[in-house]
């Protein structure tokens, strides 16, 4: 456990330790109670006992309150037109922004009992388009939102951004999911199955969730969003005002589409509630080469 627990968390030996007396407490505590400490989701009926492989929740924001903060964008954003992106080119964007506190990948999470079923689950996933997508450097650099809810520093800020802008629109968004470790991501890919699992049922979920190891959730980048009063978001006025023009509104606070309409190979079929952050900067800076006299595409 302590291999798998140091790969993915802070690295100073006094958050190692102090994560390694959290998960044995977390770990523990789900061997008593019918559900673990702090967390929102149902396991499975027949939930597979694994080691901790992950926080099963990040800690709170310890050293900084949520705010308003802004990302330092240029002062004329509003004015700037940004460039049209096609759907794999948004999923190129989020694979190759540079982005802040990531750790190297670690060793795949556990998906089923089955190593063997786990191997076959991962090639169909890799098939359809599905990356390894990072976890998290250091858990206390993640900001608090809501009900539990956690992001990256600049998406968190972003995504205050981005609501606030649609309210000044007219529209409530919600913020429905965040940032998932891989423990966490692995309920949402096993809740819906029938145990034993079959690898047909398994390849068939691909369509709807990553399998856990695979989500761009466990970056601490992506957000799954909902409009108040609408079920479906993509069918929302929400979704349609961010949407427009390839997303401009989004893109104006650094957010792009996760599984676009016309994405091709990408994992899920489209998910018009997920975005994911990548800064208004990479967006702006995509197409160019970047260059010494170019104030903001610079190196
Ligand atoms: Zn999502």
């Amino acid at each position: 456990m302590s291999l798998l627990v140091s790969a993915e968390i802070p690295s100073s030996r006094w958050r190692r330790c102090r994560w390694a007396i959290a998960a044995l407490a977390l770990g523990l505590a789900s061997l008593v109670l019918p559900q673990p400490l702090g967390a929102t989701v149902i396991e499975p009926a027949a939930a597979v006992r694994e080691p901790i492989i992950g926080p099963w929740a990040p800690p709170p924001a310890l050293d900084e309150p949520v705010s308003r903060w802004q990302e330092p964008a240029p002062a004329d954003v509003d004015s700037l037109s940004f460039p049209h992106f096609t759907g794999p080119e948004f999923n190129e964007l989020f694979t190759t922004a540079s982005l802040p506190n990531l750790s190297p990948l670690s060793a795949s999470p556990t998906i089923t009992d089955s190593a063997e079923m786990d191997q076959q689950i991962r090639t169909e996933a890799v098939e359809r388009g599905y990356q390894r997508r990072p976890l998290p450097a250091d858990y206390a650099r993640l900001r608090l939102i809501d009900d539990g809810l956690t992001l990256q520093r600049p998406a968190a800020a972003a995504w205050l951004a981005l609501e606030q802008d649609a309210a000044e629109h007219g529209f409530e968004l919600e913020l429905n999911s965040a940032y998932r470790g891989h423990r966490y991501q692995r309920t949402v890919f096993l809740r819906p199955l029938e145990t034993p699992y079959e690898l047909e049922d398994l390849a068939e979920r691909l369509k709807m969730s990553a399998p856990p190891g695979y989500s761009k959730h466990h970056t601490g980048y992506a957000i799954d969003i909902g409009q108040a009063g609408h079920a479906h978001f993509g069918s929302s006025p929400a979704y349609e005002w961010m949407s427009a023009d390839n997303f401009a509104n989004a893109k104006q606070h650094g957010w792009i589409p996760s599984y676009p309409p016309d994405g091709g190979r990408q994992g899920p079929v489209p998910e018009p509630w997920e975005f994911t952050y990548v800064g208004v900067e990479a967006i702006l800076c995509f197409h160019q080469p970047p260059v010494g006299d170019d104030p903001l595409c610079a190196v």
